[in-house]
């Protein structure tokens, strides 16, 4: 009588799940297991965005088990601890799961290894989190990639469709009797406030979601994916990132699907859609690998000259964060992402670039505050993602934009939201206005203002900070910084 545990944490999903194929070889009975263990995430405990999407989708994969025959096992407590009971408890021989690539992912599983090998229960991983799991991507000379393009190169020259997309089980081997579960519900995911009420008009958290999300997005705009990708107003990115990050869906199925959709392999196609969407797939990769290998860079630069940097913490500065976070900075394209993250608990690449330039560097703010308040309110939370897009915005990390490149957000506006109707979206309190006039309504004429209903001060904030001085500043700061390291590598 074979007995066998599937170990489920981010790989919420049935379809392509190399663990799950394995682990019903043999078995005559199988154990599928989620263990709530936030505090084994530390320092990033899952945010409340995060814990929303997790509830609902913990629900999705118990209603599929259970129509393929099984039923998810609710545990909360030590990984090792419950794993070792479940097992001697049910007298299990195997124990599969897929690999996370976080830091302390990768400590806490060998220790849970250790743990239940010496129980007599063998420890089966496998890598579906990734395209090409397990560190595979490695420079000539052994090291890992800290620039984006050869990283790149190198990921497509290994092939990056290594295997096909494996179905669904039709069937599944039953739970053991006597298994002991708590309701999902118990594990209390759901936050205390409930700003979380309309992302059901936005969301559908499971592997039933990220099939419809792939699939209208590979009917409707992968085409227009490399045209489209910038603009904030346009529906034109596929939205998936939190399918991804829950292992709702894997990223090989995506890159089949996107061979399948195209006719051909999408890394040399001439469909400029499809082979831009690889790309930023293959981001993912990137950031995945440079937290794996350089594990601090979710807390420290990745550029140790900013170790020492001056960011402000004082009075105004914790006033003008309060005010990025409620998206009353008084400059509209960073108001507009703002209430979009606070809405939907997501918002499109661009925009995050451009509200966390603001924050970094006209406002001189920390970037690990505005990487702390998207932890806490983007679905698509990523600890390897949010480090990266932080760090490059930042300036401080690998690959990263050149330091005196501060994004313009008037300029940036006025190129991405052409006709203004992200701005007017998010913002109707300034809809009334002409388009031209939506991106700075600042140097706007009081009579147009006026014209419009928009009182600055009153309906709308004023800026909260101008411009062109904190631009200067910002600069500023950033010689003191090169000027101290210079002298210190002088020495
Ligand atoms: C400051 C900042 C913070 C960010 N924080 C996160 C985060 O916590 N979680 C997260 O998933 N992404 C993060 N990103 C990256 C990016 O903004 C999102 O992945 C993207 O907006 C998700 O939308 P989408 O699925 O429609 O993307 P698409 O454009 O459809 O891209 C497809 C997939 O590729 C990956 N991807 C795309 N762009 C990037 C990128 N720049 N870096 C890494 N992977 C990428 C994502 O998995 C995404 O789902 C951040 C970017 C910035 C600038």
């Amino acid at each position: 009588m074979t007995r066998s545990i599937l170990w489920l944490r981010r790989d919420l999903r049935l379809t392509d799940h190399p663990a799950l194929l394995a682990a019903i070889r043999d078995a005559n009975h199988l154990l599928p297991v989620y263990i709530h263990a936030p505090e084994e995430e530390q320092p990033w405990q899952p945010g409340a965005a995060s814990n929303w999407w997790l509830h609902n989708s913990l629900i999705a994969l118990d209603r599929d088990l259970r129509k393929l025959g099984s039923g998810l096992i609710i545990a909360k407590g030590s990984s090792r601890l419950v794993l070792r009971k479940l097992a001697i408890k049910h007298q299990c021989q195997h124990l599969f799961f897929t690999c996370l690539p976080e830091p302390a992912s990768i400590q806490r599983d060998s220790r849970v290894c250790r743990e239940l090998t010496k129980a007599g229960v063998s420890c089966h991983q496998f890598h579906s989190y990734q395209l090409l799991g397990g560190n595979s991507i490695r420079r000539i000379d052994g090291g890992s990639y800290r620039v984006f393009t050869p990283f790149w190169r190198a990921l497509q020259k290994q092939g990056m469709l290594q295997r096909s997309t494996e179905p669904a089980p039709k069937a599944l081997p039953p739970l053991p009797n006597e298994i002991d579960s708590l309701e999902i519900d118990s594990l209390k995911l759901l936050p205390s406030n409930p700003w979380y009420r309309e992302f059901h008009n936005h969301w559908q958290p499971g592997e039933a979601g990220a099939f419809k999300k792939l699939h209208d997005f590979m009917q409707q705009t992968v085409n227009d994916y490399h045209t489209g990708r910038d603009r904030p107003d346009l529906s034109d990115t596929s939205r998936l990132s939190a399918h991804l990050h829950f292992g709702e869906i894997s990223p090989v199925q995506i890159a089949n699907g996107l061979s399948a959709r195209i006719g051909g392999t999408p890394a040399y196609t001439d469909n400029e859609g499809a082979s831009q969407y690889l790309r930023q797939l293959a981001w993912r990769e990137f950031a995945i690998d440079l937290l794996a290998n350089n594990p601090d860079t979710d807390r420290l630069p990745f550029d140790s000259r900013f170790a020492d940097y001056p960011w402000r913490s004082d009075k105004q500065a914790k006033n003008l964060l309060q005010k990025w976070q409620r998206g009353e900075t008084g400059i509209p394209i960073v108001d507009a992402g703002m209430r979009e993250l606070w809405q939907t608990s997501w918002m499109h690449n661009r925009v995050r670039m451009i509200v966390a330039s603001l924050l970094t560097k006209n406002m001189g703010i920390h970037w690990l505050e505005g990487a702390r308040w998207f932890w806490d309110t983007l679905v698509d939370a990523d600890l390897a993602n949010n480090s990266l897009g932080w760090q490059w915005s930042a300036g401080c990390g690998a690959d990263a934009a050149p330091y005196f490149r501060i994004f313009n957000p008037v300029r940036q506006a006025e190129r991405f939201d052409p006709n203004g109707n992200y701005i007017k979206h998010w913002l109707p309190e300034l809809s009334t206005l002409p388009t031209k006039s939506l991106y700075a309504p600042w140097i706007v004429k009081t009579s147009e203002l006026f014209k419009a209903g928009v009182q600055l001060g009153k309906t709308y904030p004023k800026p909260s900070v101008d411009l062109q001085s904190s631009r200067r500043e910002a600069l500023k700061r950033w010689e003191s910084v090169k000027r101290r390291s210079n002298t210190a590598g002088s020495k």
